[in-house]
């Protein structure tokens, strides 16, 4: 490799020396890549199409040991640093040009004891990698509602997948991670090792140190599972919301539901006649017993005449991946920017609705994710994640394939989620927190109670802001 130039923390250039880079190699147990060379491309890519991002170095980690020769290296070349698990980070905050990726997407392996109900997972695993072992065993531990994300990065934002209302968010079925910090050294954090790394690894992203395995509490879910989705037509949208908003306000904690208006794409799979009409796609979870579940779902599926019912029970791994399509890796463009609501009035609804319609793009959708439950449960301090009391997300997720309707499709939802405000406090889920064009004070008013701890413990376990390429917190003293 010739000598590079590379991209420091403070966008200076400098040179990386053939000879540095020799010594960072040897030993290296996974892939060390430049431009061009083999492993480049694979550890640098990331699932939104937005981001082309060119680093002068890939380290693609097989081993906490390589994690630390990596942030090691990155800290005395003063390098611009991303981590990356699972590239799914839609602000694409996993790759950078010119600094190095730490890629952990080498490290995928599982292990589960059956007995204790515990996984240990590394931190490279995708959400599919994790649910197909588990399943082995009929458990599971909450995940997303996407199987081709990491792990690592949804894990440690929160994690809203469809067994949030019974076992909570991903993060707080976190038992323990064994975690590299910047100065190189290998931790465990749990509730008696290290417990202020392990409440800040409960929701406040990848601010403490490159998390390399995460041990979760898993639940007997599966290997059935009743799961629905129905197609309703959008004009009869503000009707179906209201219906569901009553209906989940008195649900069992089994029932976890989204609603999305959207549109019906030109999929062989559904019926022709309804391709391209406007819809509120409902969707929900049962976690406990299938045939339970069926009975249990059956009013939401009766919310109005279905355009097209798609519900049954089916393997949980098939329920956990129905939607990966929707959101191809790469293909499309995407900006998505979520908030908090105090409550779905019906104006919200109507607002909502009122939005859609004026959607730029057919292919966007905008799940709204019914909370509550074990999620609420769990007291705001107890965990980085913050307000844990607000029983709606709404995620506005725009997508798009031409590069020239970019400007149109962030307008629209930037437009569209200040109308919400009104009913809203101003947080949001920072893994869909748009571009991270808003600031530390969207960051904060997200972490809200917590932030001034979470500064505080940025200090402690990065005081030099090393890990900034996350929803960034500021050190403080
Ligand atoms: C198609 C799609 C579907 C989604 N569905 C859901 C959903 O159902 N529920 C939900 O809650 N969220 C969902 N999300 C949001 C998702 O939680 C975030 O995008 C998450 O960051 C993805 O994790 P990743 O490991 O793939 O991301 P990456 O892009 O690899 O990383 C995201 C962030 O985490 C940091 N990071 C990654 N790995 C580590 C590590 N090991 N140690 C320290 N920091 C690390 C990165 O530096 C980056 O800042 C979805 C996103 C997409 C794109």
């Amino acid at each position: 490799m010739a000598d590079l130039t590379a991209i420091t923390r403070s966008g200076d250039r400098t040179a990386l020396s053939n000879t540095a880079v020799r010594e960072l190699v040897r030993g290296f147990q996974g892939q060390i890549a430049g431009p061009g060379e083999d492993g480049y491309d694979e550890g640098r890519r990331l699932w939104n199409g937005m981001f082309d991002r060119r680093p002068s170095l890939v380290a693609r980690c097989a081993s906490a040991d390589d994690v630390a020769r990596a942030i090691t290296f990155a800290r005395e070349h003063e390098l611009l640093v991303a981590v990356r698990g699972g590239g799914h980070s839609v602000a694409g905050y996993s790759a950078c040009d010119g600094g190095i990726v730490i890629d952990l997407s080498l490290m995928q392996a599982v292990q589960i004891d059956a007995d204790t109900r515990l996984a240990r997972v590394q931190a490279g695993a995708t959400w599919a990698v994790l649910d197909r072992a588990t399943q082995q065993y009929g458990l599971a531990a909450p995940g997303g509602v996407v199987s081709t994300t990491g792990v690592a990065g949804l894990t440690l934002g929160g994690g809203y997948g469809w067994l949030r209302r019974k076992y909570g968010l991903s993060c707080d079925n976190m038992r323990s991670a064994e975690v590299v910090t910047v100065d190189g050294k290998q931790l465990t954090a749990s509730a008696t090792e290290n417990p202020d790394l392990f409440w800040g690894l409960r929701g406040g992203g990848g601010n403490f140190g490159i998390v390399t395995s995460f041990e979760f509490e898993l639940h007997p879910i599966g290997p059935q599972f009743m799961y629905a989705a129905v197609l309703y037509p959008l004009e009869q949208g503000v009707e179906v919301i209201s219906a569901w908003r009553d209906f989940m306000a008195h649900a069992p904690d089994e029932i976890t539901s989204d609603v999305t208006p959207w549109t019906v794409p030109q999929d062989p799979e559904l019926p022709e006649e309804i391709h391209g009409r406007d819809i509120v796609m409902l969707e929900a979870g049962y976690a406990g017993p299938a045939e339970e579940g069926e009975r249990a779902l059956q009013p939401l599926r009766e919310l109005a005449e279905p355009l097209f019912d798609m519900s049954g029970i089916m393997p949980y791994v098939e329920a956990q991946s129905s939607v990966d399509e929707l959101v191809p890796a790469r293909e499309k463009l995407y900006y998505w920017k979520s908030l908090n609501l105090n409550e779905l009035s019906d104006p919200a609804i109507e607002t909502i609705i009122a939005q859609c319609r004026k959607r730029p793009s057919k292919v966007t959708r905008v799940p709204i994710r019914y909370l509550g439950g074990a999620i609420s449960r769990v007291g705001t301090e107890e965990t980085a994640f913050g307000d844990r009391s607000k029983p709606i997300l709404l995620s506005i997720d725009a997508s798009w394939s031409d590069p020239e309707a970019t400007d149109e499709n962030i307008t629209w939802v930037r437009e569209f989620w200040k109308q919400m405000l009104p009913y809203s406090d101003g947080s949001a889920y920072l893994n869909f927190g748009g571009f991270g064009e808003d600031g530390d004070s969207f960051v904060q008013a997200s972490f809200g109670k917590n932030y001034q701890r979470l500064a505080e413990l940025k200090h402690k376990y990065d005081p030099q802001n090393i890990l900034r390429l996350n929803h960034n917190i500021r050190p403080e003293t």
